[in-house]
Parts: structure tokens; C-alpha cells; sequence
């Protein structure tokens, strides 16, 4: 089982991400979770890289450095967790790639980027994702307190173009993507989290699935 949490920053999502973690492991499920671009030597260089204020990138170098440090994640830690039977929650994967590069700075074609995805991983999609959905301002106000990355600096109407592109991705991908209201409370939204994730992967306390 391969569970991955987007949207935008401030949204809750990491927050979210360890709530279900945390149920699952209670649940008896053996639990990895990673955090894309990174959870590799090599992967967490280039975030140190993408995330940096300092640092200017061009965006199609932006694009593509994303998918590298995407690729070392899912061949030295996604695929051998998958295999050895964990359930993998990662935060952030390849929608985001699609929301930020392809919805809020337009690089490439949106389309084109889904080819992008599947040479990146090599084939391997989340078995559900989940998209934390706020308001552009609700999000900012939420992480306020901490200093902004390179990507959260953006203006409020690229957030904006990314929070619609998100929305768009689910409406496209129904049967993958579960869009979930983020302005409750953490309890609640985590509630609506564990019973979606309850109705199409139904398991009992002992972590196997029924
Ligand atoms: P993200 O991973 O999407 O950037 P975080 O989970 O780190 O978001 O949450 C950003 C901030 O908002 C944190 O300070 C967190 O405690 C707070 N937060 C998370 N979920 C909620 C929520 N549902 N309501 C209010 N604040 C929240």
C-alpha cells in the first residue's frame, strides 16, 4: 500500500500524514514514511538545493531536479519498503510536481508531465493520494510562524494556480484521488482520512487487509 499526502504548503498535509502513520501502526501495519523531494542521502541534497531562497533555478532545471531526486526515492527506499510488505505515506510526490512546474509555472504541458511521472518511478503510482484542500490565505496564515521557503515565497496567484490545479487532478483521477476538505480541525480531518482509506482498503486490527 502506497499512500501519498499534497497540497499546498500550510495545508496540513505532514500533519496529516503522521495522524494516519500513527493509526496505522496501531493497527499492526509495519509504517515507512518519506517525504518527497528527499528520505534519501542523495535526495535530501537536492531539496537542501530546490528549497534554498538563495539559490536561483531555472525552471525547467527546477522541473527536472524534482524527478531526480523522485527517482533515487522510489528505487532506494519506495519500491524495496513496498516489497518487504510496509505501508509507505510519503509526503508530497509526483502531483506535486504537476501542480507547482506544471499548474503554477507552466514549464510543460500538463499532459506531457504524465509521462514525465511514469519514466520517473518507472511505472509505479500511489495506490491512493490524499490532497489536503484550503484556501491559498487560510494555508499562508497556517505557516506563518515559520520563514518561507524558495517555492512558498511565490505570489499568492501562483498558490492560487496550484491549489486549482490539485483540484482539477482529483476530478481527473477519481479512483486514485481523494480530495479532502482541510479547514477543520486535525481530529477531523483525520477522521475523513481513515474512513475513506477504511472503504477502499478495508484490513482489520491485526494490519492484514480482509
Ligand atoms: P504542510 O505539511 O501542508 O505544509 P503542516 O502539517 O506542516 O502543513 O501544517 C502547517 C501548520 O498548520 C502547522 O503549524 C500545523 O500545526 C498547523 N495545522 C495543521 N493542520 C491544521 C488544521 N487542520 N487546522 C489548523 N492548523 C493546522
Amino acid at each position: 500500500m502506497f499512500i501519498t499526502f499534497e497540497g499546498i504548503d500550510g495545508s496540513g498535509k505532514s500533519t496529516q500524514a503522521q495522524r494516519l502513520a500513527d493509526w496505522l501502526q496501531t493497527c499492526g501495519h509495519t509504517v515507512e514514511t518519506m517525504r518527497d523531494p528527499g528520505s534519501t542521502p542523495v535526495a535530501e541534497q537536492v531539496r537542501a538545493l530546490l528549497l534554498n531562497p538563495g539559490v536561483s533555478i531555472d525552471d525547467r532545471a527546477e522541473l527536472f531536479l524534482f524527478a531526480a531526486a523522485r527517482a533515487q526515492l522510489v528505487s532506494e527506499r519506495i519500491r524495496p519498503a513496498l516489497k518487504r510488505g510496509a505501508v509507505v505515506l510519503c509526503d508530497r510526490f509526483y502531483d506535486s510536481t504537476t501542480a507547482y512546474q506544471g499548474g503554477g509555472r507552466g514549464v510543460v504541458p500538463l499532459a506531457w508531465l504524465r509521462t514525465l511521472h511514469m519514466q520517473t518511478t518507472d511505472g509505479l503510482a500511489p495506490t491512493r493520494t490524499y490532497i489536503i484542500d484550503v484556501p491559498v490565505q487560510e494555508a499562508a496564515a497556517r505557516r506563518h510562524s515559520e520563514p518561507d521557503d524558495r517555492l512558498e515565497q511565490e505570489e499568492m496567484a501562483f498558490h492560487e494556480r496550484v491549489r486549482s490545479t490539485y483540484q482539477a487532478l482529483a476530478a481527473e483521477e477519481p479512483e486514485r484521488i481523494c480530495l479532502i476538505d482541510g479547514r477543520g480541525a486535525p481530529e477531523q480531518i483525520h477522521t475523513a482520512i481513515r474512513s475513506d482509506l477504511q472503504e477502499v482498503w478495508p484490513h482489520n486490527g491485526a494490519g492484514t487487509p480482509l
